[in-house]
């Protein structure tokens, strides 16, 4: 069913009777093509790609619980792609561009506002290294504005510039950059891949993936074995867990990310806002509510909730740019979890295991890189290359030494 304004109008019309479900409910068959292990935005979008680019038709997607019951129905939905390394500008770069046609393309509203990302500088070094990232995005065709204190204070005037500790200087800006509605991504890559055939699982739990004289043979699933020529792990923070099933040990641990959303005031903030001397990021959902978050909770585990000392620090970052939200309430806060590589750059590669493919170490970063990961991911799995915008995110770096670390902070992966 495609839906238009005229489809809104005829529903209306029919007493809004004849919507059809957006996607079905198939048992699984007993074999299939290819198998995707995790039914998140990744693995949704690399099910659509490799059906809208491949032609790919006898493939399904296992989710153990509902779709966008994870990190992709949980984040704070900042898109950008304002990345600094060689490694990572090429493929975040690929992933706005196809952000700004993606609604058409699935033809599901998911919400994208190209509002802005500037992120602020506190110091004169800071500014520097800002500069070096601006100029290092040009030189791949990718638009970077260096802001002053009195350009920024124009765009967000409500922030504390005189913070005795963290004063104001200045941002860089990405006007292109914005948010987009995280759940209505998971739904719209679903809706795109189930109308071209794509089984999509939900409530069927990988729990063991088979392994055969080095080949991939399936995945024993809660709903029985499934047979499958290649399996795809996309299952973001529990990677690791899956990836032990068939002997795999990978450079990523899981940690923790919590999100919080205050009641809804009238507009404030036009645009996203990080802050340059802590790990603190602002932007306003259409409904009107403060959506905001900091670091990671530094502990490993597997629990999507988080715990009170990363509140009382994300708090306190808010405090040092925006006293002015002092009073504001909190509505809600949640927590997802975190597969945070040992650079802080994301891995879509071959094993060394025949049919078995990973898309993992997506960090916190992971919502924006949603629709590039797809469809990198897709065309390894169709093709058997990294697709050019992703050579360098290949599982070998950690031995060859050429990690793609954007925080210079080295193996600590709580850290990136
Ligand atoms: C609080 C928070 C804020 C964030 N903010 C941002 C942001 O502003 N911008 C940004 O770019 N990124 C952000 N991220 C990161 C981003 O959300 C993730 O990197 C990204 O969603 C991960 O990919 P995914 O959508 O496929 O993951 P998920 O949605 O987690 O998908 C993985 C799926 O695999 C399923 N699964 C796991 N194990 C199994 C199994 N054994 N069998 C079957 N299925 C299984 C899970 O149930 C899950 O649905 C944030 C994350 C959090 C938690």
């Amino acid at each position: 069913m495609h839906y238009s304004v005229f489809s809104i109008i005829s529903q209306a019309f029919k007493g809004q009777k004849d919507w059809k479900p957006v996607w079905r409910y198939p048992d699984p068959k007993a074999e299939y093509e290819i198998l995707i292990i995790g039914g998140g935005g990744h693995g949704l979008s690399t099910a659509y790609y490799l059906a809208k680019n491949h032609g790919y038709t006898n493939i399904a997607v296992i989710e153990k619980n509902y779709l966008g019951s994870g990190s992709v129905g949980r984040n704070t939905t900042i898109v950008r792609s304002n990345y600094q390394e060689p490694g990572n500008i090429p493929f975040y770069e690929h992933s706005l561009k196809l952000w700004e046609g993606l609604e058409q393309d699935f033809n599901y509203n998911a919400m994208m506002s190209q509002r802005g990302v500037l992120n602020l500088y506190h110091s004169d070094s800071q500014r520097d290294d800002y500069a070096r990232r601006g100029n290092a995005m040009m030189m791949h065709g990718v638009r970077a504005d260096l802001l002053n204190r009195e350009q920024v204070r124009d765009v967000v005037p409500f922030l504390d510039f005189d913070n005795a500790r963290f004063p104001i200087h200045g941002g860089l800006m990405q006007w292109r950059g914005g948010t987009a509605r995280h759940d209505a991504v998971a739904w719209g890559f679903a809706r795109g891949a189930d109308s071209r055939g794509v089984d999509i699982l939900q409530n069927t739990e990988a729990k063991q993936i088979r392994v055969e004289n080095g080949k991939v043979t399936g995945v024993e699933t809660s709903r029985g074995f499934i047979k499958a020529k290649k399996v795809g792990i996309v299952a973001a923070g529990n990677t690791t867990r899956i990836a032990e099933t068939a002997g795999l040990r990978l450079p990523i641990e899981s940690y923790v990310l919590q999100a919080f959303v205050s009641e809804a005031i009238k507009p404030l903030i036009p645009c996203v806002v990080t802050f340059g001397a802590g790990h603190f990021y602002i932007s306003q959902s259409d409904k009107g509510g403060l959506v905001f978050g900091a670091s990671l909770d530094y502990y490993t585990s597997y629990a999507a909730r988080g715990n009170l000392p990363g509140v009382e620090d994300t708090i306190e970052e808010a405090m040092a740019i925006m006293p002015s939200i002092s009073r504001v309430k909190l509505l809600r806060h949640w927590g997802g979890i975190m597969d945070m590589s040992m650079d802080g750059s994301p891995i879509i590669d071959k094993t060394g295991i025949d049919g078995l493919y990973i898309n993992c170490g997506w960090c916190y970063g992971g919502f924006k890189a949603t629709p590039a990961s797809g469809y990198c991911f897709a065309h390894l799995l169709a093709t058997g290359e990294s697709h050019p915008v992703a050579t360098a995110l290949k599982l070998n770096r950690f031995e060859t030494g050429y990690v793609i670390d954007e925080a210079g902070t080295g193996a600590q992966p709580n850290l990136h």
